[in-house]
């Protein structure tokens, strides 16, 4: 990072989880190599210490690629390629290797067993400390200015970065860059790189719940049904799995799935959408329960359809779906005339919900948008605009749903970067 012209120096900008991850990997593959990591707050692995409610969801079980990229609303064509190279079994083998035991849960999140980030962290500074990582903190990087003689420009000796920080009049200079910035909210944090030529896609959040604003459903805030499928209206977007009410409307992985896929549309949509849930799930599509319907009726006919819930729906919500249906509990299911029995299917199969805005979930946020993955190499994570520049972690526009899937992209991208830095360092030297 000196004007110390023998010696090659990476700069990583970022100490979060994927710029941090890239630093340690190269310097361990490039004894020789100069590694520092610049970060504007005063503290590294921030969100990895909070993560996981403090327990670290490091990466997600092992699952053939094309299945694992399947958890990628953004990015799954570079994923295939930064999977190659370091997969969930490789991040597993990593800690483990570095002592941190790590354990799966029975959704398929990976923890340490300690259930401590701080074991996570602990070892990657270990990493860092052996391999003579230096970290700078309270480091912004304002602007980068690429090299003028670059490799490719046949000098043999690349040229070097200069990196302009905030409050500082000489600039650093460095002969790679990692740009690991994260996910950043406001466009503007963007434009030292668009500067460099790399288009950025509106950043928006994804990962959220849905809010109802005023609606008596919230009154059941806590019940939840194991398997719902829920659908927004006017687009393609559908999602089944676990659904939650809560004091402000609905959660779930159902729901957030459904907020990371359709992050961009429902950014547009300014998050005013209605959503149609199916409270029994997919394997009870309209059609179905209505041809099964005088069968379910008949097998119930001598109880109070208040008493008798033939779907294994939680009381409360079955409760609830008969007043919204205009049913008395203590109805015989044999008496029920045909408007409420039609009302009662299309609730119980077509419930319709209008949203009024979005909650973020937990605080675990992630960005969709940032760097355009066209101008990026997915294998090394290398710029096509500039040799030399790299990108990694949630600055690019991938974005996983929840589960490790986002760690998985910041250790997996890191990796690639610092095995390409590690190359290319490798070439330069031999050819001094
Ligand atoms: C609360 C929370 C919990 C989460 N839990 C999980 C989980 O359990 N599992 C999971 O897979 N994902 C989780 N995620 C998502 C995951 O944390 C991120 O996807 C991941 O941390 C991204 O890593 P990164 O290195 O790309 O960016 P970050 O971790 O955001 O790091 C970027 C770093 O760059 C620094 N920086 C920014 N601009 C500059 C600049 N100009 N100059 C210098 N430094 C700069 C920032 O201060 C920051 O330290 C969680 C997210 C949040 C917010």
């Amino acid at each position: 990072m000196t004007k110390d012209s023998s010696t090659q120096h990476l700069v990583v900008i970022g100490a979060g989880a994927s710029g941090y991850f890239c630093a340690v990997n190269a310097a361990r593959l490039c004894p020789g190599l100069s590694v520092t990591i610049l970060e504007k707050t005063g503290k590294t692995l921030s969100k990895v210490k909070v993560s996981g409610g403090g327990r670290c969801n490091v990466t997600h079980r092992a699952l053939p690629i094309a299945a694992f990229t399947g958890n990628y609303p953004r990015g799954a064509r570079l994923l295939k390629r930064t999977l190659h190279q370091f997969q969930a079994s490789d991040t597993w083998n990593w800690f483990e290797s570095r002592g941190v035991q790590l354990k799966t849960e029975a959704d398929g999140r990976v923890f340490p067993c300690s259930n401590n980030s701080q074991s996570i962290t602990d070892a990657l500074e270990a990493e860092a400390r052996k391999y003579g990582v230096h970290v700078q903190l309270h480091q912004t990087v304002m602007a980068l200015k690429a090299p003028e003689n670059s490799p490719q420009a046949g000098t043999g000796q690349p040229g070097r970065w200069e990196i302009q920080l905030m409050g500082q009049s000489d600039p650093l200079q460095a002969d790679y860059i990692c740009v690991a910035v994260g996910g950043l909210i406001k466009r503007d944090a963007y434009q030292f790189i668009a500067n460099l030529g790399h288009e950025i896609l509106p950043p928006v959040p994804s990962l959220f719940t849905f809010n109802l604003g005023r609606h008596s459903i919230t009154g059941l805030m806590g019940v939840s049904v194991e398997n719902a499928a829920v659908r927004i209206v006017g687009s393609k977007l559908k999602q089944t799995g676990p659904l939650l009410i809560t004091h402000w409307g609905f959660s779930g992985p159902a729901v957030l799935k459904l907020s990371a896929w359709g992050a961009e549309w429902l950014a547009e949509k300014t998050y005013q959408f209605s959503i149609l849930i199916n409270w029994l799930g997919e394997q009870w599509p309209e059609n179905k329960l209505r041809e099964q319907w005088a069968e379910i009726r008949d097998q119930n006919a001598a109880h109070a359809m208040g008493d008798k819930n033939p779907f294994g729906l939680p009381k409360r919500l079955w409760s609830y779906l008969l007043k919204t249906a205009g049913i008395i509990e203590s109805l015989y299911w044999s008496k029920l005339p045909a408007g409420p029995q039609n009302k009662l299917i299309q609730t119980l199969v077509a419930d319709v919900y209008n949203i009024n805005g979005k909650t973020t979930f937990k605080e675990e946020f992630v960005t969709c948008g940032g760097v355009d993955l066209a101008a990026v190499d997915p294998m090394h994570m290398q710029s096509r605009v500039h040799p030399g520049l790299y990108f990694t972690g949630e600055v690019l526009n991938v974005d996983g749903i929840t589960g490790g899937f986002n760690f998985q992209h910041a250790w997996a991208s890191g990796f690639a970067a610092a095995s390409h830095i590690a190359q290319n360092y490798q070439q330069t030297t031999e050819n001094q």
